[in-house]
């Protein structure tokens, strides 16, 4: 019997000594608080049922569940390069920097680093640019998130395997003078691809997947504004997955970016699409977990809370106002087109909102809107119906956007992010580490736990 039970124990630690994470995805939800989540499950909840009720998110259900500071060593609200920095590199340091400790003195190495002197194929996926604070901090080390271009020359040195974003932000420099960094990242041995086909039929042992050079290189359209040729997350991250997979096992950092933009933007409508967007990416990891669900390893967390969003006030929360986000047609991106596109009435500018918001704007909702476009027009307009050149159309668009989201339950309270803490959700291989109250620096180090990688 004894010897029965010391075997059952052997077999049982050499189970857990060789448990190990091999195939591990991070998911970042930029500006993606508890806010956002709620809002999102809300608004998938509306569609489908006549009560209240709370929809699901692929990875809500994560058996485990948590929440992470987001504090940096200047400030309560951090921006996205000092907690990029924290759960990439695992310090803690200043707004603005990347990479790099407060005084831009050292550099931190990040996780992505780490596994990949392990052996590990490294991707980075994002739904902005390649070279924005939150993929950047995986893999450059710069005293400003700003410096575009030698962010882009830290990723020609990164070796990283595959790149996948909307493009570069500063490829000549800020004097447009200085060498294309795209051929400098060719140089490197990356393959430069700009269709999901092209990526797809590449055999490049290094790939960098961009938008075709007609889009903006900044971000992916948002999702609500999307036509069939445009990416999602969903399909880079699975052409991520296609190319990482091997015997070597990988790191996957994929980011849904615009999370933050619209939640700049008090969009709540464009916000709720790019929570999706993420969580149809997250689909994407989960289906490989179920193949390999003792070597695979899936965090998804945010670096932030963008626009103290809370959900509802008022009727704003009622069922028909949440079901309502499903009625907005575009972007606060097509409002601002729609402002800056030549003169415009105000009269034009109601009709436009009520086709393309889906809400009724009340007596004083009017008012206020009047009051913006008194204030923003360049010249007095003699009635409703004169078109008027408006100035400050990405001011004016938010403060549209706060009264439409507000109407759809989305009440925001900043342009800018807040300190509050942001959720945790973990499945597969190591994911028990992920529970409770953490830091957000413990991130990186509990990966490479689970990775079996000793952090010095
Ligand atoms: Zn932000």
């Amino acid at each position: 019997m004894k010897k029965i039970l010391m075997l059952a124990v052997f077999a049982l630690s050499a189970t857990l000594a060789g448990a190990q994470a091999k195939y591990i995805f991070l998911f970042i939800g930029d500006g993606m608080g508890f806010g956002a989540v709620t809002l999102t499950e809300d608004y998938l909840s509306s569609q489908s049922a006549a009560t209240t009720g709370s929809g699901t998110l692929a990875f809500s259900t994560f058996p485990v569940a948590g929440f992470s500071t987001t504090y940096s060593t200047s400030s309560w609200v951090t921006c996205s390069s000092a907690s990029g920095t924290a759960f990439a590199c695992g310090s803690k340091t200043r707004n603005g920097r990347l990479g790099m400790n407060e005084d831009a003195t050292q550099s931190f190495t990040s996780i992505a680093c780490r596994l990949k002197e392990k052996g590990y194929k490294v991707g980075i996926t994002t739904s902005v640019s390649i070279d924005h604070a939150t993929p950047a901090a995986f893999y450059a080390h710069q005293p400003s998130r700003n410096m575009y271009y030698e962010i882009a020359q830290d990723l020609a040195k990164s070796g990283f395997d595959f790149f996948s974003g909307a493009g570069l932000l500063n490829p000549l420099g800020k004097d447009k003078k200085q060498e294309n960094v795209l051929d400098l990242i060719e140089k490197s041995g990356y393959t430069v691809v700009r269709s999901l086909s092209a990526c797809k039929a590449s055999a490049a042992p290094k790939l960098l997947l961009l938008q075709p050079e007609s889009k903006p290189q900044s971000a992916f359209p948002y999702v609500i504004d999307k036509t069939a040729d445009d990416y999602t997350l969903a399909s880079t991250t699975a052409l991520a997955v296609e190319k990482l997979h091997g015997d070597k096992g990988f790191f996957l950092l994929v980011e849904g970016g615009k999370i933050d933009w619209a939640s700049h933007d008090n969009d709540a409508g464009s916000m709720v699409r790019e929570v999706v967007d993420m969580s149809d990416a997250v689909n994407v990891a989960l289906d490989f977990y179920r193949k390999y669900p003792k070597q695979t390893l899936i965090v998804v967390t945010a670096d932030h809370e963008t626009g103290g969003l809370g959900v509802g006030s008022g009727e704003g929360g009622s069922i028909g106002a949440i079901r309502g986000l499903a009625n907005q047609k575009a972007s606060v991106d097509k409002l601002i087109r729609r402002m800056e596109e030549g003169a415009v009435s105000y009269s034009a500018l109601k009709a436009w909102l009520a086709e393309n918001m889906g809400v009724a704007l009340t007596f004083d909702d009017e008012a206020t809107l009047r009051d913006l476009f008194a204030q923003n027009a360049k010249s007095k307009p003699a009635s409703d119906d004169t078109p008027c050149t408006l100035q400050n159309a990405g001011s004016m668009a938010k403060a549209i956007m706060r009264i439409v989201s507000a109407k759809s339950g989305g009440s925001y309270s900043t342009f800018g992010h807040t300190g509050t803490m942001v959720p945790v959700y973990a499945i597969g291989e190591g994911s028990e580490l992920f529970g409770g109250k953490i830091d957000n620096t413990d991130i990186p180090k509990k990966i490479a736990k689970a990775a079996k990688v000793e952090w010095k």
